[in-house]
C-alpha cells in the first residue's frame, strides 16, 4: 500500500482544480479518476468567466492556451419562441469539456500530482484514517479524502447517501453541430414543453447543443429523434436550428438519473466537492463554476488545517461546511425552486411568459444562481 496526503476521488472540474491547487502548495496528491481524457462529457459548455481570477492565481490560462469563444449574451425562447435577448453581466466561455478536462488534468501532472486511471469502488474510514479501494484491487491511504466524483457514482451508494434511494427524473442529451450561422458571443436557452436546450459555439467553432427533459415527458415518444420532431420543434429556434445544422458525432451522447436533491457536503468525513455536493439546474449554467470554486475552498480548508503531519479534521470540516454553504446553498434552493417550476408543464409556460414581459426577472434569476469573481 501507497501513501498520500490526499486522494481525490473523481477528475472532473472539482477534482482536477483541488489536484492543482493542493499540489502547487507541495501537497502529495493521488487523483484516481475512472475514464481516459480527453472526451466528451454531456454539458452546456458555458464556463462563466467568474472562474478566471482564480484560474490566473493557479497560473492557468484558459484564455491564450484553449482559446475559448467570449460569450456576452444570452437568448432566451418560451416553448412557442417567443424570445428576449440579454447581456451577461459577467459573461463567459464556449469551451469544450473535452479540451477542458484534459487541459486541467495535464497542468495537475505537470504540478506534480499523480493521477491514475482506475475506479473506486469503496472508501473506508478508521483510526483517523482513510483506505481507498480500487476495482484493480489496489489500495491507497490517505488522512484525507476528496469526494469529486460528480452528480452519480457507484460510491453514492457504498456510501449509502441518501439522495440516490430516491427516483431522479431528468435526462439530456448533447452533441457538437456545423452551424457557420450561429452567433459566436451568445448563449442561447430555447424551452420546450418538458425541458429545455442550451446552444452555444465551443473552442472549435463548432456548437454545442444539450437538451435536458424530465423522464416523463421523454418516455412517450419512441426515440431522440421522435421526441425532437414533435416535441423540441414545436419550439420554432430548435427546428431551424437542427433542421440546418450538420451532427459531428456518430451518435449524441446521453445521460439519465439526473438528480437536483440535497446532498451532504461531508460524508463520513470526506469533503464532497462538486456534483457530488450538489448539482444546481443546468439550465443556469453555473455548475462548473461552482465545482472548480468548490476546489479551492476544500483545497484552502485543507492547507490551513493540515500543516506538516498535523491534521485538525474537525476544524477542517468545519470551514469547509461553513464556507460552502455561505457560497453555494442560496444558488442550489434557487436552482432548485427552478427545476420545480419547469417540471410542471402550467408553471413552466406561466414563468417563461412572465420572463418575456419582464426580462429584468431574468436578470434577477441569473444574479442569483451566479456568483462573483472567484479571488
Ligand atoms: C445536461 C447538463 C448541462 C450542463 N450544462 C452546464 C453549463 O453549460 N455550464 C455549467 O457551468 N454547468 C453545466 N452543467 C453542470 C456541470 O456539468 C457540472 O456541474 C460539473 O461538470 C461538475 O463537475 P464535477 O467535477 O463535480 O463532476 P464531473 O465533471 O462529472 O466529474 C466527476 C468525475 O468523477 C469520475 N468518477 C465518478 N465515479 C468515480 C469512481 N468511483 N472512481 C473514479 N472516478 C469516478 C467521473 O468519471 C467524472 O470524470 C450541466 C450539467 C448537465 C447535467
Amino acid at each position: 500500500m501507497a501513501g498520500f496526503e490526499i486522494i481525490i476521488v473523481g477528475g472532473g472540474l472539482a477534482g482536477l482544480s483541488a489536484a492543482i491547487h493542493l499540489s502547487r502548495e507541495g501537497k502529495q496528491v493521488l487523483l484516481i479518476e475512472k475514464k481516459a481524457y480527453p472526451r466528451h462529457k454531456v454539458c452546456g459548455e458555458y464556463l462563466s468567466n467568474e472562474v478566471l481570477p482564480y484560474f490566473n492565481s493557479l497560473d492557468i490560462d484558459l484564455e491564450n492556451d484553449l482559446k475559448p469563444v467570449q460569450i456576452q449574451n444570452l437568448l432566451y425562447s418560451t416553448q412557442n419562441a417567443k424570445s428576449i435577448e440579454t447581456p451577461l453581466k459577467l459573461g463567459g466561455m464556449g469551451l469544450s469539456r473535452y479540451a477542458l478536462d484534459n487541459f486541467l488534468l495535464n497542468n495537475a501532472e505537470k504540478n506534480g500530482a499523480e493521477t491514475l486511471l482506475d475506479s473506486v469502488e469503496n472508501i473506508h474510514f478508521e483510526n483517523n484514517e482513510f483506505t481507498v479501494k480500487l476495482s484493480s484491487g489496489k489500495e491507497f491511504e490517505a488522512p484525507v479524502v476528496l469526494g469529486a466524483f460528480g452528480k452519480r457514482s457507484n460510491l453514492d451508494k457504498n456510501l449509502e447517501r441518501e439522495f440516490i434511494q430516491e427516483k431522479s427524473s431528468w435526462l439530456a442529451v448533447k452533441g457538437h453541430y456545423e452551424d457557420a450561422g450561429f452567433p459566436e458571443n451568445l448563449v442561447a436557452l430555447h424551452n420546450f414543453e418538458g425541458g429545455y436546450c442550451g446552444l452555444s459555439k465551443t473552442e472549435t467553432g463548432v456548437v454545442n447543443a444539450c437538451f435536458m427533459v424530465s423522464y416523463k415527458s421523454f418516455k412517450k415518444y419512441k426515440n431522440t429523434e421522435d421526441f425532437k420532431e414533435k416535441v423540441l420543434f414545436q419550439n420554432a429556434y430548435l427546428r431551424g436550428f437542427f433542421k440546418n445544422a450538420k451532427p459531428i458525432f456518430k451518435k449524441e451522447l446521453s445521460i439519465a438519473q439526473i438528480s437536483f436533491q440535497e446532498k451532504s457536503i461531508i460524508n463520513n468525513h470526506i469533503l464532497m466537492l462538486g456534483d457530488a455536493a450538489g448539482l444546481i439546474h443546468p439550465l443556469c449554467g453555473n455548475g462548473m463554476a461552482m465545482a472548480i470554486h468548490s476546489g479551492k475552498i476544500a483545497s484552502e480548508a485543507v492547507l490551513s488545517n493540515f500543516t506538516g503531519n498535523k491534521l485538525d479534521r474537525e476544524n477542517l470540516e468545519n470551514q469547509y461546511r461553513q464556507n460552502w454553504n455561505s457560497h453555494f446553498r442560496n444558488r442550489l434552493k434557487t436552482g432548485r425552486i427552478l427545476q420545480k417550476i419547469l417540471i410542471n408543464p402550467f408553471l413552466a409556460s406561466t414563468s417563461q411568459n412572465l420572463v418575456k414581459k419582464f426580462p429584468y426577472l431574468l436578470e434577477k434569476i441569473i444574479s442569483k444562481t451566479h456568483g462573483q469573481p472567484i479571488v
